[in-house]
């Protein structure tokens, strides 16, 4: 395949000194031009990594008329990016990246009556649809990555989602765009002639335009003859604005719109300032039919047909899939609902055919049609009907879960997206798909198909290891998959742009003709080629090492971790893993460096919505300060990127430093990045060049002087008590002024438990576990566990260290202070303490309760990396919180707790991260849905932001109480004052009472207040 030779640019890094300083001058935004910065604004969805000359991120629209201004001065390349989920490397170049995300995300005008919007590129589809929901519209071009996508990337992209059959992509949905050229032009591209809003501002533009036309008008019999005609055609520059050929103009009456040119253009045509959007009436109902079929070919063989009945989408699910959501607990309810039969042979495929409209019976009556259809064609009874919304909800998230476990596959071998959006027509899909996988097999290598089986575009990723021949299979199976839509008369790239993977490959999809007009185009727009150059037009090759992410050479540097991380070393093998194979062992050095790289960049950390990743990244909208930013920072570091200090340097301090720990990226990163945990890697990297500070000492060390802190609590209690002793701390220690301590009590919840009463474990049916801080700050949260525990019948024993252990007086602990500060031998001594005193027990399976999440749920994570053999491993599995183990006894049927209601009817309820990211926290609503009467109501939060010892900390105070502004504590504020609090996390009660001046309790609180006497 001939490539066409890049341009030559003046080298930007000989600018880089000048250009940081001259926009530094010019704008108010935030100018980034460090190598970690750079670093990570180097990668995107996609397989390449290429670092930019330095980042800018506008404060105001100005700022960017002020860069381009500048870069047009010294040459330098513009990239122009929203959230950065690009799969094919639009958003990676040696260029001044423009990240809009941040500021520029406001929706300017909303006009209900006309339904239309105009936005700021900035704005994330589903900030905006949050906002139109109430008005019964929305922004209908439903991408998969809606939570984290900017109306600007989804534009440059020409973005489509799940119901493209419906709505189409982005072309169709974009009015006009307000753009700026890169000579600074600024620019109205909208409905052209007599449908024009607007006249041209500029003459520059008349010219553009008029030059354009001519291109339109010259190449129409080309047009005619090579465009493909499938309703996804994402490649390429929107040249067919001037011919539209396809079932589904761009402009009703088939009329010019000029802003259709510039979606899709990658920002390479020009940079757009705002967009006028489309909007589209929100469906108020939706139906969904689930048909089951026996093989995966008569799966693609029914779209053809099902389009007919004029469904809103129709979506594949494979039998990996299906397989993968069987097998996990979570999902198997809901997937099984979905099966005709969940006892009989397992289906080869589902497609989710799904109707809306405004109407009920009407689609009742669309999905009838649907079972006669299946009927015809020879699958009688195949459909399952599902018809509550809620069900219907249940099942794309098992889609999207599907999607998300096989892209969690460990190992070098990773699902690959280069050939992931090729379309072909319906009648091919059948065939094209055969075909396709029989290359695959050739290749050694296999993929799991799933998506848009509405309109032809099927996603699947060839498993490749690209450190190793990845690069040249990769080639192979593109090539011969590129035979196959030409066969198929489809389009190379459906959905996800051209990028750096595909637009070598516009060339042949559209002929030289057409490559040059496209070339054309790029020169009248930007004669000096300075957006985004590399992409549509020019391109480097797909397979142009020097640009992947994984380079030849990469390496990163062996460093013995401080915690096993020996489960993420595997290998596997892409022609016969199983998709979810969990890692079985390796080297934990490797390991470490791997489980960094699980990363893949797809920007799903950037939420806003439910759950509670990542929670620095919601308070500072700032990549260093997000978990994709904090992976990227620590694999550039450890592969030496950054300089010779690897893991235990600024640049990687800097990106962990509001990490809170929450643990929210271990449930919720589609990959398990558990930053968590890396952070302790990180502190004791630090830890071993470093001192600990007296603040982190004091930390570390509280389950060590506790003891003695119980006995002067008045002693200990002072900083808080004495006037200007706060002030007097927060120079010292670094400890924030603004904060109260935990206040330490002398009528500790052990003390009143000596050991001698302590002997019921012969026959103990459970174990409390009475962390630090309910022993020494709440012991009135340990003493209600023990009441309630006891009221239900149990025989509890209390955790009490063994009577071999060398400090028998000093409670145990889990070490969460140590792991905290990266002290990990300490945490290790305290985690055998445990082993020691519970090992008798665990043997007998009694249950392990904790009171404190952090702690208890410690016990079943970081205690298995710390390489404890097979005793941790059985402690894991008898770990539950206070509220796991009641919510379990209570659905076997042997919890009998007599409760009564409480004065208050109503409570609001704080969910602790790790309870979140451990799935520990639907049983606290569980529990409390055991008290009669009580209204139980769920604060949408992050982490509350206190985090341990971080809101304590001087300064992370402004920074903890911005977390917790959010959403906790206007809240808890907003709540009635009769409703009571709940947050079983010490440091969320804290926070609440610090922010609110209200009390928040521990459930066990709540159960105890509400037993009946006895
Ligand atoms: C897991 C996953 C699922 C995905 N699912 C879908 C899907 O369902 N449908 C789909 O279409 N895509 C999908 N994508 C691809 C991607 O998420 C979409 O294309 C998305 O719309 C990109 O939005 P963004 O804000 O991340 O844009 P970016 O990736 O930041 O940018 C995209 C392009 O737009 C350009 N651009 C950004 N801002 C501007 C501006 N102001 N002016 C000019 N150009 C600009 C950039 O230069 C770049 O070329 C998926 C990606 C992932 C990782
Ligand atoms: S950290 Fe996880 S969610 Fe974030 S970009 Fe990386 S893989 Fe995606
Ligand atoms: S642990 Fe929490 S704060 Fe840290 S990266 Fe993960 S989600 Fe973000």
């Amino acid at each position: 395949m001939a490539v066409v030779e890049r341009r030559v640019f003046v080298q930007p890094s000989l600018y880089r000194n000048d250009l940081s300083l001259r926009l530094r001058r010019a704008v108010r935004g935030e100018v980034l031009f460090d190598a970690a910065a750079r670093g990570r604004y180097a990668t995107d969805a996609s397989i390449y990594q290429v670092e930019p000359v330095g980042v800018l991120v506008p404060r105001e629209e100005s700022d960017v008329r002020a860069a381009l201004a500048i870069c047009n001065e010294l040459k330098v390349p513009v990239l122009a990016r929203g959230a950065g989920s690009s799969q094919c490397g639009q958003t990676v170049g040696r260029a001044l990246v423009i990240d809009y995300s941040k500021h520029l995300n406001r929706v300017i005008a909303f006009d209900q009556e006309a339904g239309t919007a105009e936005v700021q590129p900035g704005v994330v589809l589903d900030a905006l649809n949050a906002l139109l929901k109430p008005h019964g519209l929305w922004f209908p071009v439903d991408v998969s990555t809606s939570a984290q996508a900017t109306i600007g990337g989804m534009a440059g992209n020409n973005s489509c989602g799940s119901r493209s059959i419906a709505y189409g992509n982005m072309v169709h949905n974009v009015a006009a765009i307000d753009a700026q050229l890169a000579d600074g032009t600024v620019e109205f591209f909208g409905p052209f002639g007599r449908d024009a809003t607007r006249p041209l501002a500029s003459a520059r533009s008349a010219q553009l335009v008029a030059r354009l036309f001519e291109i339109g008008a010259r190449e129409r019999e080309e047009i005619d003859r090579v465009w493909p005609t499938v309703l996804r055609r994402v490649g390429g520059y929107n040249l067919d604005v001037f011919r539209p050929r396809s079932e589904r103009p761009y402009t009703p009456d088939g009329s010019v719109n000029l802003a259709h040119l510039l979606v899709g253009s990658e920002g390479t045509l020009a940079l757009s300032r705002r967009l006028h959007l489309k909007l589209a009436p929100l469906p108020a109902v939706r139906v969904l039919g689930v048909v089951n079929f026996p093989t995966f070919r008569a799966a693609m063989e029914a779209p053809q047909h099902i389009v007919a009945l004029g469904p809103t989408a129709v979506e594949l699910v494979d039998r990996t899939m299906i397989e993968l959501a069987r097998a996990n607990p979570a999902f198997r309810r809901v997937i099984e609902g979905a099966l005709t039969d969940p006892a009989a042979a397992m289906p080869e495929a589902l497609l989710l055919v799904e109707f809306a409209g405004s109407e009920r019976t009407a689609l009742l009556g669309q999905l009838r049609r649907l079972v006669a259809l299946m009927g015809d064609l020879g699958h009688p009874g195949s459909v399952v009907e599902i018809t509550a919304e809620a069900a219907q909800k249940d099942l794309w998230d098992v889609r999207k879960a599907g999607l998300n476990i096989m892209m969690s596959l460990r190992g070098d071998g990773k699902p690959v997206s280069f050939i992931e959006d090729c379309a072909v027509p319906l009648e091919h899909l059948a065939d094209y798909t055969d075909q396709l996988t029989e290359v695959f097999r050739r290749h050694g290598t296999r993929g799991t198909w799933y998506a848009h089986a509405s309109v032809g575009t099927l996603h699947v990723r060839p498993i490749l290891d690209m450190r190793r021949d990845g690069a040249r299979r990769m080639r192979a199976i593109a090539e011969e998959a590129a035979l196959l839509v030409r066969k198929f008369k489809g389009a190379y790239s459906g959905e996800h742009g051209d990028g750096l993977v595909r637009s070598e490959w516009v060339a042949w999809q559209f002929g030289p003709r057409l490559t040059r007009a496209f070339e054309e185009i790029k020169d009248l727009f930007d004669p000096a080629g300075l957006l985004n150059p590399g992409k549509i037009v020019r391109p480097a090759r797909m397979d142009d090492a020097s640009l992947f992410r994984f380079k030849p050479g990469y390496a990163p540097a062996a460093l013995v971790p401080a915690l096993d991380w020996s489960a993420w070393d595997v290998q596997n093998d892409p022609a016969t893993e199983a998709l979810s194979a969990p890692g079985t062992g390796g080297d934990p050095a490797r390991g470490f460096a791997k489980a960094v790289e699980m990363c893949n960049n797809n920007g799903h950390c950037r939420k806003f919505d439910a759950g509670t990743m990542c929670p620095s990244f919601r308070a500072t909208r700032d990549e260093q300060h997000l978990t994709r930013g904090r992976a990227n920072t620590l694999r550039l570091a450890l592969s030496g990127q950054l300089g010779p200090e690897t893991l235990a340097s600024d640049a990687v301090a800097g990106a962990l430093d509001l990490c809170v720990s929450c643990k929210g990226c271990k449930r919720e990163c589609p990959t398990g990045v558990d930053m968590a945990r890396m952070k302790i890697e990180f502190l004791h990297a630090c830890r071993r060049i470093r001192r600990l500070p007296l603040k982190d000492r004091m930390v570390a060390h509280l389950p060590r002087y506790a003891p003695w802190a119980a006995r002067v609590p008045w002693l200990a209690n002072l900083r808080d008590t004495v006037p200007g002793a706060a002030a007097l701390a927060e120079r010292w220690l670094g400890l924030a002024a603004g904060r109260h301590l935990p206040r330490w009590r002398g009528d500790t919840f052990l003390a009143g438990f000596p050991a001698a009463r302590n002997g019921a474990s012969a026959g103990a049916t459970v174990v409390l576990f009475a962390d630090t801080f309910n022993n020494y700050f709440e012991p009135e949260n340990a003493l209600a566990a023990l009441h309630v525990l006891r009221a239900a019948g149990y025989r509890v024993e209390i955790a009490r260290p063994a009577p071999a252990d060398a400090e028998p007086a000093r409670p145990l602990c889990c070490g969460r202070t140590y792991l905290a500060t990266g002290l990990v031998d300490e945490a290790r001594h305290e985690a055998r303490r445990v082993l020691a005193a519970l090992g008798p027990l665990i043997e007998k399976n009694v249950p392990v309760i904790g009171l404190e999440p952090s702690c208890l749920l410690g016990l079943r994570d970081e205690f298995l990396a710390l390489g404890l053999g097979d005793g941790a491993r059985a402690l894991a599995a008898n770990a539950v919180t206070f509220a796991e183990f009641l919510a379990r006894e209570a659905g076997a049927r042997r919890l009998a707790l007599p409760l009564r209601p409480l004065a208050a009817r109503q409570v609001l309820l704080h969910g602790h991260c790790h309870e979140k990211a451990f799935g520990a926290f639907e049983p606290v609503k569980t529990v409390l849905g055991l008290i009669p009467q009580l209204d139980v109501r769920v604060i949408e939060s992050s982490c509350c932001g206190m985090a341990g010892s971080f809101g304590y900390d001087a300064a992370h105070y402004a920074m903890s109480m911005r977390m917790a502004e959010l959403s906790l504590l206007p809240a808890v504020r907003a709540a009635p004052a009769e409703a009571l609090i709940v947050a079983n996390g010490t440091s969320c009660r804290h926070q609440i009472g610090d922010g609110t001046a209200r009390s928040a309790l521990h459930v066990a609180r709540l159960l105890e207040q509400a037993l009946a006497p006895a």
